[in-house]
Protein backbone atom coordinates (compact mmCIF):
# COMPACT_ATOMS: atom_id res chain seq x y z
CA UNK A 1 0.00 0.00 0.00
CA UNK A 2 1.02 3.41 -0.89
CA UNK A 3 1.67 5.47 1.87
CA UNK A 4 2.24 9.27 3.14
CA UNK A 5 2.85 11.83 6.06
CA UNK A 6 0.91 14.79 5.84
CA UNK A 7 2.25 17.10 7.84
CA UNK A 8 -0.34 20.28 9.07
CA UNK A 9 -4.53 19.85 9.57
CA UNK A 10 -6.01 23.32 8.28
CA UNK A 11 -8.45 22.53 5.70
CA UNK A 12 -5.80 22.20 3.09
CA UNK A 13 -3.75 19.37 5.04
CA UNK A 14 -7.04 17.71 6.03
CA UNK A 15 -8.77 17.81 2.71
CA UNK A 16 -5.52 16.48 1.01
CA UNK A 17 -5.20 13.14 3.96
CA UNK A 18 -8.57 12.27 2.36
CA UNK A 19 -8.08 12.71 -1.04
CA UNK A 20 -5.13 10.46 -0.50
CA UNK A 21 -7.28 7.86 1.71
CA UNK A 22 -9.75 7.54 -0.32
CA UNK A 23 -7.22 6.57 -3.36
CA UNK A 24 -6.43 3.44 -0.97
CA UNK A 25 -3.52 5.38 0.59
CA UNK A 26 -2.08 4.79 4.29
CA UNK A 27 -1.67 8.29 5.90
CA UNK A 28 -0.69 9.84 8.85
CA UNK A 29 -2.13 13.29 9.12
CA UNK A 30 0.48 15.31 11.74
CA UNK A 31 -0.37 18.39 13.19
CA UNK A 32 0.88 20.32 16.76
CA UNK A 33 -2.52 21.42 17.55
CA UNK A 34 -6.25 19.67 16.89
CA UNK A 35 -7.32 19.98 13.01
CA UNK A 36 -8.73 23.35 12.30
CA UNK A 37 -7.72 25.24 15.28
CA UNK A 38 -5.25 28.11 13.09
CA UNK A 39 -5.81 30.10 9.75
CA UNK A 40 -8.75 27.28 8.89
CA UNK A 41 -10.25 28.36 12.03
CA UNK A 42 -10.45 32.47 12.35
CA UNK A 43 -11.14 32.93 8.40
CA UNK A 44 -14.98 34.15 7.53
CA UNK A 45 -15.80 30.93 6.33
CA UNK A 46 -17.01 31.24 2.84
CA UNK A 47 -16.63 28.88 0.35
CA UNK A 48 -15.65 31.44 -2.46
CA UNK A 49 -17.22 30.44 -5.57
CA UNK A 50 -17.42 33.76 -6.63
CA UNK A 51 -13.63 34.75 -6.40
CA UNK A 52 -12.69 33.34 -9.84
CA UNK A 53 -9.82 35.90 -10.34
CA UNK A 54 -7.18 35.97 -7.44
CA UNK A 55 -6.63 39.41 -5.13
CA UNK A 56 -4.15 41.78 -6.76
CA UNK A 57 -2.35 44.23 -5.20
CA UNK A 58 -4.19 47.66 -6.21
CA UNK A 59 -1.47 49.30 -8.81
CA UNK A 60 -3.28 52.92 -9.36
CA UNK A 61 -1.33 55.68 -7.84
CA UNK A 62 -4.65 57.12 -6.30
CA UNK A 63 -4.97 53.51 -4.11
CA UNK A 64 -1.72 53.33 -2.98
CA UNK A 65 -1.58 57.07 -1.95
CA UNK A 66 -5.30 55.89 -0.20
CA UNK A 67 -3.56 53.06 1.40
CA UNK A 68 0.13 54.81 2.16
CA UNK A 69 -1.54 57.75 3.81
CA UNK A 70 -4.06 55.32 5.73
CA UNK A 71 -7.17 56.49 4.47
CA UNK A 72 -8.30 53.00 3.61
CA UNK A 73 -9.21 50.06 6.24
CA UNK A 74 -9.05 47.06 4.12
CA UNK A 75 -5.06 47.61 3.90
CA UNK A 76 -2.75 48.28 7.13
CA UNK A 77 0.68 48.45 7.97
CA UNK A 78 3.03 50.21 10.12
CA UNK A 79 6.34 51.99 9.06
CA UNK A 80 8.60 50.29 11.45
CA UNK A 81 7.26 46.67 9.86
CA UNK A 82 7.23 48.20 6.21
CA UNK A 83 11.22 47.27 5.60
CA UNK A 84 10.46 43.52 6.43
CA UNK A 85 7.46 43.21 3.23
CA UNK A 86 9.34 45.19 1.03
CA UNK A 87 10.63 42.21 -1.59
CA UNK A 88 7.87 40.62 -1.19
CA UNK A 89 5.28 43.56 -1.82
CA UNK A 90 7.77 44.52 -5.10
CA UNK A 91 6.90 41.13 -6.74
CA UNK A 92 3.03 41.24 -5.43
CA UNK A 93 3.04 44.40 -7.35
CA UNK A 94 4.67 42.91 -10.74
CA UNK A 95 2.38 40.01 -10.79
CA UNK A 96 -0.54 42.36 -10.23
CA UNK A 97 -0.16 44.11 -13.74
CA UNK A 98 -2.63 43.28 -15.93
CA UNK A 99 -1.75 40.66 -18.33
CA UNK A 100 0.06 38.99 -15.40
CA UNK A 101 -3.25 39.20 -13.38
CA UNK A 102 -5.21 37.78 -16.39
CA UNK A 103 -2.76 34.61 -16.92
CA UNK A 104 -3.06 33.86 -13.10
CA UNK A 105 -6.94 34.67 -13.31
CA UNK A 106 -6.96 31.88 -15.71
CA UNK A 107 -4.88 29.37 -13.94
CA UNK A 108 -7.13 30.04 -10.74
CA UNK A 109 -10.34 30.37 -11.81
CA UNK A 110 -10.24 26.36 -12.90
CA UNK A 111 -9.52 25.35 -9.21
CA UNK A 112 -12.12 27.50 -8.28
CA UNK A 113 -14.92 26.22 -10.52
CA UNK A 114 -14.24 22.98 -8.37
CA UNK A 115 -14.35 24.25 -4.93
CA UNK A 116 -18.01 23.96 -4.08
CA UNK A 117 -18.17 20.71 -5.95
CA UNK A 118 -15.52 18.92 -3.68
CA UNK A 119 -16.74 20.40 -0.55
CA UNK A 120 -20.04 19.44 -1.42
CA UNK A 121 -18.84 15.71 -1.26
CA UNK A 122 -17.09 16.52 1.61
CA UNK A 123 -19.31 17.90 3.43
CA UNK A 124 -22.54 15.33 2.63
CA UNK A 125 -19.94 12.35 3.74
CA UNK A 126 -18.92 14.16 6.68
CA UNK A 127 -22.52 14.33 7.48
CA UNK A 128 -21.68 18.69 8.46
CA UNK A 129 -24.52 19.86 6.02
CA UNK A 130 -25.79 21.83 9.52
CA UNK A 131 -23.03 23.87 9.07
CA UNK A 132 -23.81 25.34 5.84
CA UNK A 133 -25.49 27.95 4.21
CA UNK A 134 -25.75 27.96 0.69
CA UNK A 135 -27.68 31.60 0.20
CA UNK A 136 -24.48 33.49 -1.40
CA UNK A 137 -23.50 36.49 0.41
CA UNK A 138 -23.71 40.16 -0.35
CA UNK A 139 -21.19 43.31 -0.88
CA UNK A 140 -22.77 46.76 0.29
CA UNK A 141 -21.62 49.85 -1.16
CA UNK A 142 -22.20 53.42 0.60
CA UNK A 143 -21.29 55.63 -2.49
CA UNK A 144 -22.90 55.91 -5.93
CA UNK A 145 -19.17 55.98 -7.78
CA UNK A 146 -17.75 52.94 -5.81
CA UNK A 147 -21.38 51.13 -6.84
CA UNK A 148 -21.31 51.53 -10.56
CA UNK A 149 -17.79 50.29 -10.75
CA UNK A 150 -18.44 47.49 -8.64
CA UNK A 151 -21.35 46.60 -10.48
CA UNK A 152 -19.77 46.83 -13.97
CA UNK A 153 -17.19 44.46 -12.36
CA UNK A 154 -19.71 42.09 -11.38
CA UNK A 155 -21.10 41.95 -14.70
CA UNK A 156 -17.97 41.26 -16.45
CA UNK A 157 -16.86 38.30 -13.78
CA UNK A 158 -20.87 36.79 -14.39
CA UNK A 159 -20.86 36.94 -18.33
CA UNK A 160 -16.82 35.61 -17.98
CA UNK A 161 -17.06 33.18 -15.87
CA UNK A 162 -20.97 32.26 -15.44
CA UNK A 163 -21.06 33.39 -11.83
CA UNK A 164 -24.47 34.57 -10.90
CA UNK A 165 -25.10 37.66 -9.07
CA UNK A 166 -28.07 40.00 -8.04
CA UNK A 167 -28.03 43.63 -7.63
CA UNK A 168 -30.48 45.34 -5.09
CA UNK A 169 -31.20 48.82 -4.25
CA UNK A 170 -30.84 50.02 -1.03
CA UNK A 171 -34.46 49.95 -0.38
CA UNK A 172 -34.25 45.12 -1.17
CA UNK A 173 -31.26 45.30 0.38
CA UNK A 174 -33.03 47.07 3.66
CA UNK A 175 -36.10 44.67 3.15
CA UNK A 176 -33.85 41.43 2.64
CA UNK A 177 -31.55 42.10 5.79
CA UNK A 178 -34.04 44.17 8.15
CA UNK A 179 -31.49 44.03 11.08
CA UNK A 180 -29.52 46.78 9.07
CA UNK A 181 -30.16 50.46 10.48
CA UNK A 182 -28.46 51.77 7.33
CA UNK A 183 -28.61 49.70 3.50
CA UNK A 184 -26.13 51.78 1.89
CA UNK A 185 -27.20 53.13 -2.02
CA UNK A 186 -27.40 49.49 -3.23
CA UNK A 187 -25.49 45.90 -2.60
CA UNK A 188 -24.15 42.91 -4.94
CA UNK A 189 -25.97 40.12 -3.78
CA UNK A 190 -23.10 36.93 -4.94
CA UNK A 191 -26.02 34.40 -5.54
CA UNK A 192 -23.46 30.56 -5.30
CA UNK A 193 -20.91 30.72 -2.27
CA UNK A 194 -21.42 28.60 0.42
CA UNK A 195 -21.11 29.91 4.22
CA UNK A 196 -19.99 27.65 6.94
CA UNK A 197 -21.04 28.79 10.09
CA UNK A 198 -17.97 27.59 12.24
CA UNK A 199 -15.40 27.21 9.74
CA UNK A 200 -13.17 25.11 12.28
CA UNK A 201 -15.48 22.97 12.84
CA UNK A 202 -16.05 22.27 9.34
CA UNK A 203 -12.25 21.47 9.47
CA UNK A 204 -12.70 19.14 12.34
CA UNK A 205 -15.66 16.98 10.45
CA UNK A 206 -13.65 16.20 7.89
CA UNK A 207 -10.69 15.52 10.24
CA UNK A 208 -13.45 13.01 11.61
CA UNK A 209 -14.08 11.45 7.97
CA UNK A 210 -10.80 10.85 7.61
CA UNK A 211 -10.43 8.98 10.64
CA UNK A 212 -13.56 6.85 10.08
CA UNK A 213 -12.20 5.67 6.54
CA UNK A 214 -8.87 4.66 8.22
CA UNK A 215 -6.94 7.51 8.38
CA UNK A 216 -4.66 8.29 11.61
CA UNK A 217 -4.03 12.01 13.12
CA UNK A 218 -1.18 12.61 15.39
CA UNK A 219 0.35 15.46 17.39
CA UNK A 220 3.87 16.17 16.43
CA UNK A 221 6.32 18.68 15.33
CA UNK A 222 6.51 19.06 11.06
CA UNK A 223 10.06 20.59 11.67
CA UNK A 224 11.76 16.58 12.82
CA UNK A 225 10.58 15.33 9.32
CA UNK A 226 13.94 13.38 8.03
CA UNK A 227 14.90 11.00 5.63
CA UNK A 228 14.75 7.78 6.50
CA UNK A 229 15.98 5.77 3.53
CA UNK A 230 14.15 6.22 0.48
CA UNK A 231 10.93 7.41 2.27
CA UNK A 232 10.46 10.19 5.36
CA UNK A 233 10.39 9.93 9.07
CA UNK A 234 8.26 12.47 11.84
CA UNK A 235 8.63 12.78 15.95
CA UNK A 236 4.91 12.30 16.92
CA UNK A 237 3.28 11.77 20.05
CA UNK A 238 2.76 8.51 19.36
CA UNK A 239 6.61 7.45 18.35
CA UNK A 240 7.96 8.18 15.00
CA UNK A 241 5.92 7.83 12.02
CA UNK A 242 7.42 6.64 8.54
CA UNK A 243 5.95 6.66 4.96
CA UNK A 244 7.07 6.65 1.56
CA UNK A 245 6.00 10.38 0.90
CA UNK A 246 5.42 13.67 2.62
CA UNK A 247 3.14 16.47 2.37
CA UNK A 248 3.74 19.70 3.21
CA UNK A 249 0.11 21.82 3.97
CA UNK A 250 1.70 24.02 6.90
CA UNK A 251 -0.35 27.37 5.27
CA UNK A 252 1.51 30.26 6.35
CA UNK A 253 4.32 28.27 8.38
CA UNK A 254 5.09 26.40 4.93
CA UNK A 255 7.91 28.84 3.72
CA UNK A 256 10.25 28.77 7.65
CA UNK A 257 9.65 24.72 7.35
CA UNK A 258 10.55 24.15 4.54
CA UNK A 259 14.02 26.34 4.07
CA UNK A 260 16.28 23.46 5.91
CA UNK A 261 15.04 21.34 2.40
CA UNK A 262 16.97 23.63 0.23
CA UNK A 263 13.46 25.96 -0.47
CA UNK A 264 13.32 29.61 -0.35
CA UNK A 265 9.28 30.99 -0.69
CA UNK A 266 8.42 34.47 -0.54
CA UNK A 267 5.21 34.92 1.50
CA UNK A 268 3.37 38.13 1.47
CA UNK A 269 2.05 38.32 5.15
CA UNK A 270 -0.97 39.55 5.29
CA UNK A 271 -2.10 39.26 8.88
CA UNK A 272 -6.02 39.19 9.43
CA UNK A 273 -7.91 39.21 12.87
CA UNK A 274 -11.61 38.31 14.24
CA UNK A 275 -14.04 39.31 17.02
CA UNK A 276 -17.46 37.87 17.90
CA UNK A 277 -20.53 40.17 19.22
CA UNK A 278 -23.72 38.59 20.83
CA UNK A 279 -25.63 40.80 18.24
CA UNK A 280 -29.52 40.23 19.14
CA UNK A 281 -30.21 40.39 15.81
CA UNK A 282 -27.97 38.67 13.79
CA UNK A 283 -27.76 38.97 9.86
CA UNK A 284 -29.03 36.63 7.35
CA UNK A 285 -26.35 36.29 5.10
CA UNK A 286 -22.77 37.64 5.84
CA UNK A 287 -22.91 41.05 4.39
CA UNK A 288 -19.14 42.85 3.21
CA UNK A 289 -19.24 47.24 4.27
CA UNK A 290 -16.80 47.47 1.11
CA UNK A 291 -15.93 51.13 1.93
CA UNK A 292 -14.77 50.20 5.65
CA UNK A 293 -12.91 46.64 4.48
CA UNK A 294 -14.03 44.15 6.47
CA UNK A 295 -16.97 41.02 6.71
CA UNK A 296 -19.67 40.75 8.84
CA UNK A 297 -20.98 37.38 9.82
CA UNK A 298 -24.09 35.44 10.89
CA UNK A 299 -21.91 32.17 12.84
CA UNK A 300 -22.27 30.03 15.57
CA UNK A 301 -19.99 31.83 18.22
CA UNK A 302 -22.05 35.53 17.60
CA UNK A 303 -21.93 38.06 15.20
CA UNK A 304 -17.62 37.86 13.44
CA UNK A 305 -16.02 40.32 12.17
CA UNK A 306 -13.28 39.48 10.28
CA UNK A 307 -10.81 42.61 9.12
CA UNK A 308 -8.67 42.61 5.80
CA UNK A 309 -4.73 42.36 5.57
CA UNK A 310 -2.39 43.89 8.31
CA UNK A 311 1.13 43.91 6.75
CA UNK A 312 2.74 42.05 9.80
CA UNK A 313 5.17 39.03 10.29
CA UNK A 314 4.14 36.48 12.46
CA UNK A 315 6.04 37.68 15.59
CA UNK A 316 5.18 41.58 15.13
CA UNK A 317 2.70 42.82 18.11
CA UNK A 318 -1.02 42.93 17.80
CA UNK A 319 -2.25 46.14 16.54
CA UNK A 320 -6.27 46.08 16.67
CA UNK A 321 -6.68 49.51 14.86
CA UNK A 322 -8.57 47.89 11.82
CA UNK A 323 -10.52 45.87 13.77
CA UNK A 324 -11.67 48.84 16.13
CA UNK A 325 -12.52 50.78 12.63
CA UNK A 326 -14.72 48.14 11.66
CA UNK A 327 -16.31 47.93 15.04
CA UNK A 328 -17.31 51.44 14.61
CA UNK A 329 -18.08 51.09 11.33
CA UNK A 330 -20.39 48.17 12.23
CA UNK A 331 -22.51 49.68 14.94
CA UNK A 332 -23.44 52.10 12.82
CA UNK A 333 -24.67 49.42 10.37
CA UNK A 334 -26.07 46.30 12.81
CA UNK A 335 -27.02 46.73 16.46
CA UNK A 336 -23.67 44.56 16.78
CA UNK A 337 -24.04 43.72 20.96
CA UNK A 338 -21.42 43.11 23.22
CA UNK A 339 -18.00 41.39 22.31
CA UNK A 340 -17.57 37.77 23.35
CA UNK A 341 -14.11 37.14 23.52
CA UNK A 342 -11.82 39.67 25.51
CA UNK A 343 -9.39 39.23 23.18
CA UNK A 344 -9.23 39.30 19.22
CA UNK A 345 -7.71 36.08 17.39
CA UNK A 346 -5.32 36.85 14.79
CA UNK A 347 -4.08 34.76 11.86
CA UNK A 348 -1.91 35.10 8.58
CA UNK A 349 -3.13 34.41 5.11
CA UNK A 350 -0.75 32.28 3.06
CA UNK A 351 -0.31 34.39 0.71
CA UNK A 352 2.12 33.93 -2.45
CA UNK A 353 3.51 37.22 -4.46
CA UNK A 354 2.37 35.36 -7.78
CA UNK A 355 -1.31 34.88 -6.14
CA UNK A 356 -1.53 30.93 -6.58
CA UNK A 357 -0.90 28.20 -4.77
CA UNK A 358 2.01 25.74 -4.64
CA UNK A 359 0.89 22.39 -5.63
CA UNK A 360 3.22 19.63 -6.69
CA UNK A 361 6.54 17.84 -6.24
CA UNK A 362 9.47 19.30 -4.73
CA UNK A 363 12.57 19.82 -7.41
CA UNK A 364 14.86 18.49 -4.82
CA UNK A 365 13.89 15.61 -2.61
CA UNK A 366 11.94 12.75 -4.38
CA UNK A 367 8.78 12.02 -2.39
CA UNK A 368 7.95 15.50 -1.19
CA UNK A 369 4.79 17.29 -2.00
CA UNK A 370 3.50 20.62 -1.59
CA UNK A 371 0.32 21.90 -1.00
CA UNK A 372 0.37 25.72 0.20
CA UNK A 373 0.20 29.45 -0.45
CA UNK A 374 -3.85 29.41 -1.17
CA UNK A 375 -3.88 32.84 0.32
CA UNK A 376 -7.12 34.86 0.54
CA UNK A 377 -8.85 30.98 -0.57
CA UNK A 378 -7.47 28.80 1.48
CA UNK A 379 -10.55 27.74 2.74
CA UNK A 380 -12.67 27.47 -0.44
CA UNK A 381 -9.90 26.02 -2.18
CA UNK A 382 -8.80 23.12 0.34
CA UNK A 383 -10.73 20.11 -0.87
CA UNK A 384 -10.18 21.12 -5.02
CA UNK A 385 -6.64 21.27 -4.35
CA UNK A 386 -6.25 18.44 -2.62
CA UNK A 387 -7.71 16.21 -5.13
CA UNK A 388 -5.10 17.73 -8.06
CA UNK A 389 -2.30 17.06 -5.82
CA UNK A 390 -3.70 13.67 -5.11
CA UNK A 391 -4.01 12.92 -8.45
CA UNK A 392 -0.42 13.74 -9.04
CA UNK A 393 0.87 11.83 -6.45
CA UNK A 394 -1.08 8.64 -7.46
CA UNK A 395 0.47 9.22 -11.31
CA UNK A 396 -2.95 10.06 -12.27
CA UNK A 397 -3.58 13.00 -15.19
CA UNK A 398 -4.95 15.85 -13.08
CA UNK A 399 -7.79 17.29 -14.14
CA UNK A 400 -6.44 21.02 -14.07
CA UNK A 401 -3.22 22.36 -15.94
CA UNK A 402 -0.72 21.79 -12.95
CA UNK A 403 2.24 24.05 -14.49
CA UNK A 404 1.59 27.40 -13.07
CA UNK A 405 1.26 25.78 -9.38
CA UNK A 406 4.57 23.60 -9.54
CA UNK A 407 6.86 24.65 -7.25
CA UNK A 408 10.11 25.22 -8.47
CA UNK A 409 8.74 28.77 -10.13
CA UNK A 410 10.06 30.22 -7.20
C1 LIG B 1 -9.35 37.06 8.46
C2 LIG B 1 -9.32 35.99 7.38
C3 LIG B 1 -10.46 35.72 6.64
C4 LIG B 1 -10.43 34.75 5.64
N1 LIG B 1 -11.60 34.43 4.99
C5 LIG B 1 -11.61 33.41 4.08
C6 LIG B 1 -12.82 33.02 3.45
O1 LIG B 1 -13.92 33.54 3.73
N2 LIG B 1 -12.78 32.03 2.52
C7 LIG B 1 -11.59 31.42 2.20
O2 LIG B 1 -11.61 30.55 1.31
N3 LIG B 1 -10.44 31.73 2.82
C8 LIG B 1 -10.41 32.72 3.75
N4 LIG B 1 -9.24 33.05 4.37
C9 LIG B 1 -8.00 32.35 3.99
C10 LIG B 1 -7.97 30.97 4.62
O3 LIG B 1 -8.29 31.05 5.99
C11 LIG B 1 -6.59 30.32 4.46
O4 LIG B 1 -6.16 30.42 3.12
C12 LIG B 1 -6.68 28.84 4.84
O5 LIG B 1 -7.23 28.69 6.11
C13 LIG B 1 -5.30 28.20 4.79
O6 LIG B 1 -5.48 26.84 5.18
P1 LIG B 1 -4.24 25.92 5.42
O7 LIG B 1 -4.74 24.57 5.74
O8 LIG B 1 -3.28 26.09 4.30
O9 LIG B 1 -3.52 26.59 6.71
P2 LIG B 1 -3.90 26.46 8.26
O10 LIG B 1 -5.35 26.39 8.46
O11 LIG B 1 -3.15 27.54 8.97
O12 LIG B 1 -3.29 25.06 8.67
C14 LIG B 1 -1.89 24.88 8.86
C15 LIG B 1 -1.72 23.87 9.98
O13 LIG B 1 -0.32 23.61 10.14
C16 LIG B 1 -0.07 23.41 11.52
N5 LIG B 1 1.35 23.63 11.79
C17 LIG B 1 2.09 24.73 11.58
N6 LIG B 1 3.37 24.51 11.92
C18 LIG B 1 3.45 23.23 12.36
C19 LIG B 1 4.52 22.40 12.84
N7 LIG B 1 5.78 22.85 12.94
N8 LIG B 1 4.22 21.13 13.20
C20 LIG B 1 2.96 20.65 13.10
N9 LIG B 1 1.92 21.38 12.66
C21 LIG B 1 2.15 22.66 12.29
C22 LIG B 1 -0.97 24.42 12.22
O14 LIG B 1 -1.20 24.04 13.57
C23 LIG B 1 -2.21 24.38 11.33
O15 LIG B 1 -3.19 23.49 11.83
C24 LIG B 1 -9.22 34.04 5.37
C25 LIG B 1 -8.09 34.29 6.13
C26 LIG B 1 -8.13 35.25 7.14
C27 LIG B 1 -6.89 35.48 7.98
Amino acid sequence: MKSAIVLGAGMVGVSTAIALRDRGWDVTLVDRKAPGLETSFGNAGIIQSEAVEPYAMPRSIGKLFEIALGRTNDVHYSFRELPFHLATLARYWWHSEGKRHRAASVAWASLIGRATATHGALIERAGADNLIRRDGFRMLYRSQSEFDVALRNAERISTTYGVPFRALSSAEMGQAEPSLIHSGIGAIHWLDPWTASDPGGLVSSYAGLFQRSGGRFVHGDAATLARKGSGWSVVTNDGVAEAEQAVFTLGPWSADVLKPFGHSFPMVQKRGYHAHYRSPHPLQVPVMDTENGYLLLPMAAGTRITTGAHLARPEAPADYGQLERAEAAARRLIDLGPRVEDKPWQGTRPCMPDMLPVIGLSQHHKGLWMNFGHGHQGFTLGPATADVLASMMAGEKPQVDMQPFRPERY
